[in-house]
């Protein structure tokens, strides 16, 4: 797969040198500046982004996001907090009671693209042949829909071997946040809590951030182990679990390059480059959200030779999808997970 070399060319100056800013003789590890990893920072909590889910469908109230989700109530009342703190959700008051609801805000609808751009790849791939738990009817155009991300500028889908990177004004590195999003793959899958979701399949797979941040060097072109642990500056132990998982996956392909010792490069197979549209759309609401105007990574679309945003596209009628615009049909009955089913159109 040489190709994957000269499209991912970031011969970043900041990126060359991994971590170790030191600050008062200790290293501190940093991370490279990436508007993906802040979303996923997000939506990565299986518990938050449940939650999200959830309100995508319509739920507004501490008992519904409970029952549809069987979620203890501290854990709940916690990411509800965390949720309103990040501007995901705003609460409102209700006329008929004190009891306050959660609506989405514009930042918070703004994360349906990508939602929906995990979803398709979870439908593709991680279905076992059975057909997807939902099927998207597009309002505008009343048909059913497979949206793709496109390039904003010549509407043309983008794959991971139609962009090419380059740094951005938020470029750089920051000191790396520890902790709560690196546990184990193996925890993810509280992903599967409440009604079947082809995003929370996805997600079972990247949804911890360092799985997530090993298929982002694959975008980048870095192969070879060790190079992604500079990269990374991730522990041994921790990048051999996490590339032993995406191989067992399906994300990664082990080729053998070197024989004595034994060395091996992960490819990203046909599978991995289709994560492509998910982490864009991601790049976007992070680039958005979450980067104070100065997105740390600009893309530019080899097709058309210009500098695009992603945008998550109907494929039938080529409009830009919104929550407003998407009606559902379900393979599955949502009362049987406590759930809301709002706006099916069976
Ligand atoms: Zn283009
Ligand atoms: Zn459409």
């Amino acid at each position: 797969m040489p190709a994957a070399a000269k499209i991912f060319p970031p011969k970043t100056k900041t990126s060359a040198k991994p971590p170790a800013a030191s600050s008062g003789g200790k290293a501190v590890k940093t991370e490279r500046n990436c508007s993906v990893a802040r979303t996923l920072d997000i939506v990565s909590d299986a518990w938050a982004f449940l939650i999200i889910r959830e309100a995508f469908f319509g739920t507004q109230t501490f008992e519904a996001f409970r029952s549809a989700l069987g979620i203890p109530r501290a854990t709940l009342t916690d990411r509800l907090r965390k949720l309103t703190q990040l501007a995901i959700f705003r609460q409102v008051a209700t006329r008929s009671s004190q009891r306050k609801e959660y609506r989405l805000t514009k930042m918070g609808f703004d994360l349906y693209p990508s939602f929906i751009a995990l979803m398709q790849f979870g439908d593709r791939w991680l279905s076992n042949g059975k057909p997807p738990p939902l099927t998207l009817v597009h309002t505008l155009c009343g048909c059913d829909s497979h949206p793709i991300v496109s390039c904003s500028r010549c509407g043309k889908s983008v794959g991971a071997r139609d962009a090419e990177y380059r740094d951005g004004p938020g470029a750089g590195r920051s000191a790396a946040k520890e902790g709560r999003n690196t546990r184990r793959a193996s925890d993810n899958n509280r992903f599967l809590t409440g009604r079947p979701s082809s995003v929370s399949r996805a997600l079972e797979i990247i949804g911890d951030k360092w799985s997530f941040m090993v298929v982002r060097e694959g975008f980048f072109g870095n192969r070879r182990y060790d190079k992604i642990l500079n990269e990374l500056a991730i522990a041994p132990n921790i990048l051999t679990d996490r590339l032993n998982r995406l191989v067992g996956s399906g994300v990664f392909r082990r080729r053998q390059y070197q024989s004595s010792p034994e060395r091996f490069e992960y490819l990203l197979t046909d599978m991995g480059l289709e994560l492509y549209g998910p982490f864009i759309a991601m790049l976007r609401w992070g680039d958005r959200w979450l980067s104070k105007g100065k997105p740390p990574l600009i893309l530019t679309h080899i097709k058309c030779g210009q500098d695009f945003e992603p945008v998550v596209d109907c494929n039938r009628c080529n409009s830009p999808i919104t929550a407003a615009d998407m009606r559902y049909r379900l393979a599955y009955d949502p009362k049987s997970f406590g759930a809301l089913g709002p706006r099916s159109v069976e």
